[in-house]
């Protein structure tokens, strides 16, 4: 994918001169950033607070695919989908680490397409990159990034503190990110049979970019804050709504009853579903890297919340002996079961 632009030899830079030109960009803006780049480890200080740490590997050909994934937008979205894990513990992120190898088919600019894509998300999202690791691999592409934030000891939100009668809300909307990479790979596969067409995405950019430019949503946890309501739990939508719900049923010992006429699905997403000959509800349920946040609160806290369009409740809390159910649009009791995406399942 970079046969027709200029291609400068890693070799050229060196490791040091590599890691200096990617990060000298690169500011440092958190009191807690004691130490950054430069030094054999990073300091940080963080006072009494509580601190969150969270890591996410990405292989390219297991994780994502360069053939519809531009380099700029992968590196984005890799911070972002590391901040959706501290944000999901109801934290504040405040820096990154990215640690990378490099194959020898990727020249200098790409590797400065990825890292534009990640200062574009730390500037955004206010994150200070503190350090990382460059090396060489013999195939492809590795990234990995690790997370760390804050909160306040009783502010953390863990999976498991649902209780039986609380109301269980989800933000934003889902199925978009799965529908829209389905619409990527048909184009990717119509390309592969004829180069000579161009990619028809038009009228798809909303699910394309719920797929390729995902966002954590930072701005429920501050709104949660100033709407003084600490969830009870709370974890990301990464692997599909349904698996999240099995784990914070499982991790919080309780049931839950959700109504398929409550899922929040985007017209959009809806239409190109059906259009695809797939079921929406099924693709809000399982579609996984929504990266919106599932949480519960108590029922006293639903009047603080009522009014936000943002946020749907979509279901309640029940006892652990009645599972985790959905009621169809006809009335049907469904079993919720967790076919999100399965890492090793190949
Ligand atoms: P070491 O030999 O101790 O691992 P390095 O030479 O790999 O140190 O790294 C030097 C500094 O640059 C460290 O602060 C490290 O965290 C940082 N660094 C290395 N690679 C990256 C990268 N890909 N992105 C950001 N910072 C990096
Ligand atoms: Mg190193």
């Amino acid at each position: 994918m970079f046969e027709n632009k200029e291609r400068t030899d890693l070799a050229l830079l060196g490791e040091f001169g590599l890691i200096k030109h990617l990060t000298s960009n690169f500011k440092i803006n958190h009191e807690s950033s004691v130490k950054g780049i430069g030094d054999d480890a990073a300091v940080l200080n963080f006072e009494q607070k509580q601190v969150l740490v969270s890591t996410d590997l990405l292989l390219e050909g297991i994780h994502f695919d360069l053939a519809y994934m531009p380099l700029m937008h992968l590196g984005y979205k890799a911070v972002q989908v590391n901040l959706s894990d501290i944000y999901a513990m109801n934290g504040m992120a405040t820096q990154i680490t990215v640690s990378i190898g490099l194959s020898s088919k990727f020249p200098l600019e790409a590797v400065e397409e990825l890292y534009k894509g990640i200062e574009l998300a730390c500037n955004k999202f206010n994150i200070d990159l503190i350090g990382g690791d460059t090396s060489s691999s013999k195939q492809g592409l590795v990234i990995s990034i690790t997370s760390i934030g804050y909160a306040e000891k009783n502010e953390v939100v863990y999976r498991s503190g649902a209780q039986e009668g609380d109301l269980l809300c989800v933000s934003g909307d889902l199925g978009g990110a799965y529908v829209g990479l389905q619409i990527l790979e048909r184009e990717k596969l119509i390309f592969l049979e004829n180069p000579n067409i161009q990619p028809d995405l038009e009228g798809k950019d909303y699910i394309i970019e719920r797929q390729l430019k995902p966002e954590g949503r930072k701005d429920i946890v501050s709104l949660l804050s100033q709407l003084e309501i600490i969830p009870t739990s709370m974890i990301d939508v990464s692997d599909g709504l349904a698996s999240e719900i099995i784990h914070i049923c499982t991790q919080s010992e309780v049931g839950c009853t959700i109504y398929e006429d409550k899922l929040p699905i985007d017209p959009m997403t809806y239409e190109t579903a059906r259009e695809l000959g797939l079921d929406p509800t099924v693709c809000a349920l399982n579609g996984g890297e929504d990266y919106e946040l599932l949480f519960t609160i108590k029922q006293a806290d639903y009047e603080k919340l009522k009014h936000d369009v943002d946020v749907t409740v979509i279901g309640h809390m029940t006892d652990k002996a009645s599972g985790a159910k959905m009621i169809s649009k006809s009335n049907v009791v469904h079993e919720l079961k967790a076919q999100g995406w399965n890492a090793f399942k190949l």
